[in-house]
């Protein structure tokens, strides 16, 4: 049993966290910005509650960290009272959040510095993979730290694998974030036009399912798509947060990424026609806008 802190108790971080209680029988603090959650948290599974992020790392050996993006993940680190000035030496900060591969690098050195280390590991598989405990997480960092921290990151993950040094978590996170931007506004365009051409849009779905047009997405979304339903998870505001990052890491690595930019921009108007916290499946409403 390891001393774990969990800071950012949201729509993920809350079950993850509830996870690493009940699979890995671990001893937890957590913290939240907003007490009450943490207060439910320790209400449904035990543990204890830290009022700052430093107080939830002080005696932990892992710290793992589920907030929103770079800002907010920098605040409870090297912010003031963040959980980085009380991390002891040889403890893993372990990053779940989707976040830049430049705050990861930076984060990982200023955690070297104490003595201590840094994992970024952000995870796929949306609201369902967390409260299922069965979430892909993308690691980056050494592979000392890495095969420590594996055991208790596999509470709530049913893959969980090293891409490499410091940032490569995060940057297949992007490349993850690239094929979906993609894949649905194609997913999107192929229903639009079924229902213009007066297909029955079910049939068609379910016959190319089942060839080589198929994908998670097709299976999943199609039907809430055709019927203009967008309450099914990661939302409009989170995927441009995402592609900002994407397109910014593009432009310094020098790679094309002209549909993820236009599907960003897609994206903006979904976000014009009320659509920011619809999820991002609801590209196909700005083609079926009036
Ligand atoms: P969420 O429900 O909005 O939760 C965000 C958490 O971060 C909350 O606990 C929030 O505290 C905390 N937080 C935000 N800014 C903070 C700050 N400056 N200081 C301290 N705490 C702060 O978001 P989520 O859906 O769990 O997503 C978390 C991360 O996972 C994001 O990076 C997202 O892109 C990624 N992700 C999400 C999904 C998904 O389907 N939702 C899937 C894959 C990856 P409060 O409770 O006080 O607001």
């Amino acid at each position: 049993m390891s001393k774990v802190a969990f800071i950012g108790l949201g729509v993920m971080g809350y079950p993850m966290a509830g996870h690493i209680r009940s699979k890995g029988q671990h001893d937890l603090t957590v913290y939240n910005r907003t007490l009450s959650k943490a207060q439910a948290w320790v209400a449904e599974f035990g543990g204890q509650v830290a009022l700052t992020p430093e107080e939830a790392a002080k005696d932990a050996d892992f710290v793992f960290c589920c907030v929103g993006n770079d800002d907010d993940l920098r605040q409870v680190t090297t912010g003031e009272r963040g959980a980085f000035s009380s991390l002891r030496p040889g403890a893993i900060f372990v990053d779940n959040t989707t976040a830049s591969a430049t705050i990861a690098r930076e984060l990982h050195a200023v955690a070297a510095a104490r003595g201590a280390h840094f994992l970024d590991a952000p995870v796929s598989g949306g609201q369902a993979g967390a409260q299922n405990g069965v979430l892909t997480v993308m690691v980056g960092g050494d592979p000392e730290s890495f095969a420590r921290a594996e055991p208790v990151i596999s509470c709530f993950a049913r893959a969980v694998k090293l891409m490499g040094p410091s940032g490569a978590g995060q940057l297949t996170k992007m490349v993850n974030q690239i094929c979906i931007a993609g894949l649905v506004q194609g997913l999107a365009e192929a229903i639009h036009f079924a229902q213009k051409a007066g297909l029955d849009v079910a049939a068609a779905m379910e016959t190319i399912s089942k060839g080589a047009a198929q994908s998670w997405q097709m299976e999943n979304r199609w039907k809430t798509m055709a019927e203009g339903k967008f309450d099914f998870g990661f939302a409009v505001d989170w995927m441009r947060k995402d592609m900002a990052i994407v397109l910014d890491e593009a432009r310094g690595n020098g790679a094309n990424l002209p549909v993820s930019a236009l599907v960003d921009q897609f994206y903006a108007e979904v976000q014009a026609m009320g659509g920011r916290r619809w999820d991002t499946s609801s590209l196909i409403a700005r083609l079926n806008r009036k």
